[in-house]
């Protein structure tokens, strides 16, 4: 059996607005993301972390800016990585997701980012972890000029 970790992050501008999505679910708030993609940084960081571990190469490789990928959904973000990790017969063992902002604040919405992730990624949401954090109101984060994320996984093969 191969067991292989990989890491991955994203961070976007936020903008005064009327919500975001993150992890594939709408969160109302004050701000929105500046973004070419629909800029949610939980399941953008959740694929980097994926092609990371499976040494398959940057996000950039994969869904380049151009208008083809113009306000791609996370979640067909998520669909097409995990097609890439399925032909290489990689499973995922588990993942641990850091969410790093003052806004918005995700608490309240973990157990549903968490089971919409688990749909997304075909796996229990047992084996998802998503926490959140601050800078303590230092940097582009703890201004509110942005948000960002921080992921780990673990990946497994199985002996041939
Ligand atoms: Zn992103």
């Amino acid at each position: 059996m191969t067991i292989r970790i990989g890491n991955g992050f994203d961070a976007h501008q936020i903008k005064k607005g009327d919500g975001m999505i993150l992890g594939g679910v709408y969160i109302a708030c004050e701000y929105s993301i500046i973004a070419h993609s629909d800029g949610d940084i939980i399941s953008h960081s959740v694929c980097d972390a994926l092609l990371g571990a499976a040494s398959l190469g940057d996000i950039g490789k994969f869904f380049p800016n151009t208008d083809e990928f113009k306000n791609i959904s996370g979640a067909e973000m998520i669909k097409i990585v995990l097609n890439e990790l399925k032909s290489k017969n990689y499973e995922i063992i588990n993942i641990d997701i850091t969410y790093i902002g003052e806004i918005p604040k995700i608490e309240k919405h973990r157990s549903e980012i968490l089971q919409n992730l688990a749909n997304m990624l075909k796996i229990d949401s047992e084996k998802i972890s998503c926490k959140a954090t601050t800078t303590d109101k230092m940097g582009f984060m703890g201004k509110k000029e942005g948000i960002s994320c921080l992921t780990n996984v673990l990946i497994e093969k199985p002996a041939k």
